[in-house]
Formats: C-alpha cells, structure tokens, sequence
C-alpha cells in the first residue's frame, strides 16, 4: 500500500477549544508526520491506531514516530481555521502552541 499524498490524524489531551469560538473542533490533521494514516494521541510515543484498511497494529506500529516539530490543522465547526505546531520530547508529544486563529 502506498500512503502517497496522505497525512495523519492528532488527538490532542486534553482536547483544543477553538481559540475565536471555544467550539472544540475534531479531526485534526496534519501532513509533517510520517503522512500514513496514522492515530497521534498527545502523551503516547507511538501511534495509537491506524485508520487504513488492513491497518498496522503493535509492533509495526512501534516503528513509527513524530518529528521533534510537527504542524496540525483543522476547522471548527463555525469555519475558524486552526494551525498548531507540536512539540515532542523523547518522541513523545508533550505540547504545542497556536500559530493562528
Ligand atoms: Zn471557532
């Protein structure tokens, strides 16, 4: 399977309220990750899931991880776009900061 073209999903914990409407928006993405479909949850040093068909689990998942700097994007549910840059320490997601609103 090739993962050409696509990206990754972040979960952010605790969740991100929207910083124009306080909505909290799901979904995020992002595309400076290894870009395979791949479940980020803030905290884990691997990914937590893959949403693919015939999806990597365990072990395979283990290969993967995050740059020490990582951007992720949505839009809330009354149109805000939101554009964050995470943090890893050791590999694991540990914080980010809004880049705008
Ligand atoms: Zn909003």
């Amino acid at each position: 399977m090739s993962y050409l073209g696509m990206f990754d999903w972040y979960e952010p914990v605790p969740l991100i309220k929207c910083v124009s409407c306080e909505a909290v928006p799901a979904d995020w993405q992002g595309k400076t990750g290894p870009n395979a479909l791949l479940v980020w949850r803030q905290g884990h040093r691997h990914p937590v899931r893959q949403c693919a068909d015939d999806a990597l689990a365990g072990a395979d998942l283990a290969r993967f991880v995050l740059p020490e700097r990582f951007r992720f994007y949505t839009t809330c549910e009354n149109g805000h776009e939101l554009l964050f840059e995470g943090r890893t320490s050791d590999g694991v997601w540990i914080d980010h900061v809004c880049l705008m609103a």
